[in-house]
């Protein structure tokens, strides 16, 4: 199967292909389609599945078709840590640079200075990869707001539940707009996980690989 039938813009199909990428992997193959189509997924994947290409690519598509101006937050990725942040962050800003758009990816975490970040979220962003609370500092100092994102992606859920990060995801979600599309990945799905899945997520159609 080639990254052709899964529904993907000729632009974005460029990117795949620029970036050296011959065939999707199994997440790929589940999971763009069903993102494409708009609903809420859920996905069970390990890192070094390619699941974040799997959310990235069809992100950036519906940017590309839904994108307004003046710019407007339209994905927000959370995730446990500095690391990923910081990996997830990078792996879409190189799909994005092989398209014929500028898409201005931000990407935040604690454990740094906040000034930087709130320079980098000047004229907004149409990405941002956020740690839950530093995210949520950024919103109290008013460098960015949430309530126009069109698209949650939850990485690592699980671990962003066993980091303690519960009650920021709350907040967090509290200032998010009803009306959006969820992405839910996570490795495990002990009970606390699955809670969560279930409070998010929309009829979501499940991608086990
Ligand atoms: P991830 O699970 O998203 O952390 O991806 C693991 C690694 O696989 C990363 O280095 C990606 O660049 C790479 N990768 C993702 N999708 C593909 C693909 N379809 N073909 C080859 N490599 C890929």
């Amino acid at each position: 199967m080639s990254f052709s039938s899964l529904g993907l813009a000729p632009s974005l199909l460029n990117a795949v292909t620029e970036i050296g990428y011959d065939e999707p992997t199994a997440i790929q193959r589940a999971a763009i389609p069903a993102i494409l189509r708009g609903g809420d997924v859920l996905g069970a994947a390990q890192t070094g599945s390619g699941k974040t290409a799997a959310f990235a690519l069809p992100l950036l598509q519906s940017l590309l078709e839904k994108r307004k101006w003046p710019r407007k937050l339209h994905g927000l990725v959370l995730v446990p840590t500095r690391e990923l942040a910081a990996q997830v962050g990078e792996a879409i800003s190189k799909l994005a640079a092989h398209l014929n758009e500028p898409v201005k990816v931000v990407v935040v975490f604690g454990g740094v200075s906040i000034n930087p970040q709130m320079l980098a979220l000047r004229g907004g962003a149409d990405i941002v990869v956020a740690t839950p609370g530093r995210l949520l500092d950024l919103i109290d100092h008013n460098a960015l707001h949430i309530s126009n994102t069109q698209m949650l992606v939850l990485d690592e859920a699980d671990r962003l539940l066993d980091m303690g990060f519960s009650e920021e995801l709350n907040e967090i979600l509290e200032q998010l707009p009803k009306q959006r599309q969820n992405l839910f990945f996570s490795a495990t799905f002990p009970q606390a996980v699955q809670a969560l899945a279930d409070s998010l997520l929309h009829e979501p159609a499940r991608i086990e690989v």
